[in-house]
């Protein structure tokens, strides 16, 4: 941990401030994952929960916006930690963690976006507030709504109200208002039934906002979103070889090229299939290579330094289970036309470790074309089809958080700090027991 880094509850509570009352969780933050999320949920209900009982700041009358993992964690922790404090959790979809629900093509694990770090290979997320183990995106969901609906049961009592199909929300930040109109629902174990509509308008004293990062960019081509399911993975029914491209550099379009273009994918078993008995040697030395760098340095040259060496088997390996029935181009221009990306970008921080090792040994197999051409241009000269284009663009979160407050231009600086500054590290500062679990 560097001496920057918070851990007094002020400090921490200031990386979600967007103003006195009104916190968000990693809407701003690089290389978000469900587990990061869960753990800086954690953390900013944690420093609200101590600087209340301190006298520092009054926690009072709670909402929550969005019912994904971020926000159902932190209704759980607030639910487990104050047993008095009215929560209302206000959601958009008509379910609850409607993101993953039933997406059982994606896999979900808790840190190996991490890898190599230490420990980054454990399956457990170790969380005391909605834990979960890897596995399907679904089943991850499950766990997620099976753990939320006990706290609910155990704890929830009168104090906790919760909204679907908010099809209206608008924040206040100033005066902490929320303006909306949705749906009440009872829970019942894991599931709930419907109540009355009802719109209003609601002053809180904490508003935490969990609503995620908005819709993924699909530049017309209709994309799906990454979490609905798909048929990529499987192997053609046809005899012809299908052209493919994805473009984009971060984590959703390099697995959908490994997707495309390595047998048998998947991301539970692929590091232990392509590097077999020198896993552990393998990762031990990239750790301490990748110590001496900086995180926003391309990894390109030092993978060619390897190349040789570490990276000789897991090419070996793959090679044998490259897929036959697809040719892929990954698109890696980017928005800039008069700057496209090159390969040396691909492999900078916009990715996790993992993926771009992945990207970097199907490269070298010969697997993959790359473009740098425009994206027409691309999709054109490689003769492919509109339905077989896939934009992996990222969310447009600026889009999303101007919909969703009614007094932006008041908070548009401080979500443009937090972009900058990405100071909600997702390390632990609750004590282990700070959190009573169910
Ligand atoms: C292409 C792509 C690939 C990804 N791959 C991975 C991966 O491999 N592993 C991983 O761990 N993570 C991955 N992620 C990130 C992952 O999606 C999030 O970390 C995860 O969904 C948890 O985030 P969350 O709860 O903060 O947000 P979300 O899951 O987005 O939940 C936000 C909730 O808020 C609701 N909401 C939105 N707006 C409003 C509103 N105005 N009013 C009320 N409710 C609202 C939404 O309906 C939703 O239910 C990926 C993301 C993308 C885009």
């Amino acid at each position: 941990m560097t001496a920057s880094v918070p851990t007094r509850p002020k400090d921490v509570l200031n990386t979600f401030r967007v103003t006195d009352g009104v916190y968000a969780i990693g809407v701003q933050e690089r290389g978000v994952t469900l587990y990061n999320q869960q753990v800086r949920a954690h953390n900013l209900v944690w420093a609200l929960t101590e600087l209340d009982q301190t006298g520092t700041r009054k926690l009072g009358r709670v909402a929550v916006i969005g019912a994904g993992a971020a926000g159902l964690t932190a209704t759980a922790a607030l639910m487990s930690c104050r047993e008095d404090a009215p929560v209302t959790l206000f959601e958009k979809e008509w379910d609850l963690c409607p993101v993953q629900q039933g997406c059982d093509g994606r896999w979900l694990h808790p840190s190996l976006y991490a890898w190599p770090d230490w420990g980054s290979r454990a399956p457990s997320a170790s969380l005391p507030i909605l834990n979960w183990s890897e596995g399907r995106a679904s089943d991850v969901a499950r766990a997620l709504l099976d753990g939320f609906s006990i706290y609910c049961q155990k704890l929830a009592g009168d104090r906790f109200k919760a909204l679907v199909g908010v099809h209206h929300l608008q924040v206040n930040a100033k005066r902490k208002e929320i303006r909306f109109i949705g749906t009440n629902v009872e829970m019942k174990g894991p599931f709930f039934s419907q109540g009355d509509s009802e719109g209003g308008t609601e002053i809180f004293d904490t508003i935490i906002l969990a609503a995620g990062f908005g819709w993924e960019r699909t530049n017309a081509f209709n994309t799906a979103s990454y979490w609905r399911n798909e048929q990529l993975a499987q192997p053609n029914l046809t005899v012809d070889r299908t052209r493919y491209l994805v473009s984009g550099s971060g984590d959703g379009a390099l697995i959908d090229v490994c997707r495309l273009t390595i047998e048998r994918f998947r991301q539970d078993t692929i590091l232990y299939e392509l590097f077999g008995k020198s896993l552990d040697e393998t990762e031990e030395q990239l750790r301490a290579n990748l110590e001496k760098r900086s995180m926003d340095d391309s990894l390109l040259d030092y993978f060619a330094s390897i190349d040789q060496t570490l990276f000789e088997h897991p090419k070996k390996s793959l090679r044998n289970r490259l897929r036959k029935d697809t040719a892929v181009t990954l698109h890696i221009a980017g928005p800039d036309k008069d700057k496209p990306n090159d390969l040396q970008d691909i492999f900078g921080p916009t990715s996790s470790v993992l993926n771009r090792v992945l990207i970097y040994l199907l490269y070298r197999c010969g697997a993959i074309s790359i473009s740098r051409q425009s994206l027409a241009e691309a999709i054109s000269s490689a003769h492919i089809t509109n339905d077989h284009v896939l934009c992996r663009h990222g969310c447009d979160t600026e889009r999303h958080l101007q919909l969703m407050f009614d007094d932006y231009a008041h908070v548009k600086s401080v979500f443009a700090k937090m972009k900058n500054r990405q100071a909600q590290h997702p390390n632990r500062y609750w004590t282990p027991g700070y959190f009573p679990t169910c």
